[in-house]
C-alpha cells in the first residue's frame, strides 16, 4: 500500500521508547501497523542508540538496539516511496562494496542504500580485483582502508572473513555474507518484513526450512529471531542440518507436516550447492516432494502464514512457483524492498556513531 500524505512524527527517543524492550517492541509494532493499515507515513527519528562499531553477526545484537534500528529503517522505508529518495546525511562519505562472491541483490541493495544517503559508492568484484593476482585478503583490505573509507561492506566465501578484515581496517565493516556463517543484514531485513506484515515478532512461530547446514541466512535468523522473542523451528533432512542442531535452541523437525503446523512464518532456503563438493541431494524431484514448499505443504501452516525466501529462488527445488508468486502469501519482494531501507539505517547508524 502506498502511504498517504499524512505524516506521524514519532521521536523514538521520547520517553515512551526509553522504556524497556517490551514497551519498545509493542510501540514499534503499533507504528508499523499504522503505516501498513492506515497508510500513515512515519517519521521516526532514532539516531542516537548504540549500534556496534562493526556489523559482523546477529549474535550479540540486543533486542532494544535491533528494534531501534528497525524503527529507523521504517523511516527510510517510507521515504523510499517518495519521488526524490536522496538525502545528504552521509554526503561526502565513501562506501566500498568488496564482493568476493557473486551477488546481484545484496550488492545493488547496499549500493542504493549508500547512494540514497549521499555516499560515494564503489563496487569491487573479486573477478576484477588484485585477489586474482594473489594478494591476500588482509592486504586488499589494508590497501582499501588507506584510501580513507567510511565503511567497508564485504562478502566472502570463507566463514570468518569479515571478522578477520575488521581487525585490520580503520573503518566500520559490514558483513554481507561470509561462507556458511552469517548474513546479518539479511536477518535484519527479514525481521523488518515480518514486523511489517505481522505487527509483531514476539511469540510468533517461525519455521526455517531447507539447507540449514550451509546457510548463513539460517544462522543469522536463528539468533535474531530468538532475541526478538520468536519461537524458531528448523525443518530439514538430517544431512542438511548442522552436526549439533540442538545448540541453537530451536525445535528440530524432519518433516514439513509437523514442522509447519501452525507456523506464522515459513522461511525457505536455497540449497547451497556451491558450498559442498559433489551432489548435495540424491534427487531434486525427491527433495521437492519432501521439502519443497507447495500449496499442499503450506496448508499445514496457519492460513495467514507469511512465506519468505532470501533469494535467489530455485523454483521447483525448494519452492513452487505458485507459492513464490502468490501475492497474498509471499513476502519475497517485500524483503527486497525492506533490504534497502534496513541497509540505509545500518549505514547511518554505523557510520555516524
Ligand atoms: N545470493 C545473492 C545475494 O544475496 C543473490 C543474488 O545474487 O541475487 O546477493
Ligand atoms: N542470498 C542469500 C545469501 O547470499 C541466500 C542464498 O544465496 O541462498 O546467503
Amino acid at each position: 500500500m502506498r502511504p498517504s500524505k499524512k505524516t506521524l512524527k514519532v521521536d523514538v527517543l521520547d520517553s515512551r521508547l526509553r522504556g524497556n524492550d517490551n514497551q519498545k517492541h509493542s510501540l514499534l509494532a503499533f507504528y508499523l501497523r499504522l503505516h501498513k493499515n492506515l497508510g500513515i507515513n512515519l517519521a521516526l527519528m532514532a539516531t542516537h542508540f548504540t549500534f556496534p562499531s562493526h556489523l559482523l553477526s546477529t549474535d550479540g545484537l540486543s533486542r532494544g538496539d535491533t528494534l531501534e534500528l528497525l524503527a529507523l529503517a521504517s523511516d527510510y522505508y517510507t521515504r523510499n516511496q517518495a519521488t526524490d529518495k536522496k538525502h545528504s546525511i552521509l554526503k561526502g562519505r565513501t562506501l566500498i562494496n568488496l564482493f568476493f562472491e557473486n551477488s546481484t541483490r545484496t550488492r545493488t541493495s547496499f549500493e542504493l542504500a549508500g547512494k540514497r544517503l549521499g555516499m560515494d559508492v564503489i563496487n569491487i568484484a573479486a573477478a576484477n580485483s588484485s585477489a586474482k593476482k594473489g594478494e591476500s585478503l588482509i592486504d586488499t583490505a589494508k590497501t582499501l582502508s588507506a584510501m580513507q573509507l567510511d565503511a567497508l561492506v564485504i562478502r566472502h566465501a570463507s566463514s570468518g572473513a569479515a571478522r578477520l578484515i575488521a581487525g585490520y581496517v580503520a573503518c566500520p565493516v559490514i558483513n554481507a555474507g561470509d561462507g556458511s556463517h552469517q548474513h546479518p543484514t539479511q536477518a535484519l531485513l527479514d525481521a523488518f518484513t515480518i514486523l511489517h506484515h505481522k505487527g509483531n515478532i514476539e511469540g510468533l512461530t517461525v519455521a526455517i526450512c531447507g539447507d540449514i547446514a550451509h546457510s548463513r541466512v539460517a544462522r543469522s535468523n536463528l539468533y535474531l529471531l530468538q532475541t526478538l522473542g520468536a519461537k524458531v523451528r528448523l525443518i530439514a533432512p538430517p544431512q542438511l542440518l548442522p552436526n549439533t542442531p540442538e545448540q541453537f535452541g530451536a525445535e528440530i523437525h524432519y518433516s514439513m507436516k509437523t514442522g509447519l503446523k501452525d507456523a506464522d512464518v515459513v522461511m525457505m532456503l536455497r540449497v547451497q550447492t556451491e558450498r559442498v563438493q559433489g551432489p548435495i541431494m540424491a534427487s531434486v524431484r525427491e527433495y521437492f516432494h519432501l521439502y519443497g514448499l507447495d500449496k499442499t505443504k503450506l496448508a499445514f501452516a496457519r492460513p495467514d502464514a507469511l512465506v519468505l525466501h532470501p533469494g535467489p529462488m530455485n523454483r521447483g527445488v525448494e519452492i513452487a512457483s505458485d507459492v513464490a508468486d502468490d501475492v497474498e502469501r509471499s513476502g519475497v519482494l517485500d524483503q527486497v524492498e525492506a533490504g534497502v531501507a534496513v541497509r540505509q539505517a545500518i549505514l547511518e547508524s554505523i557510520v555516524r556513531s
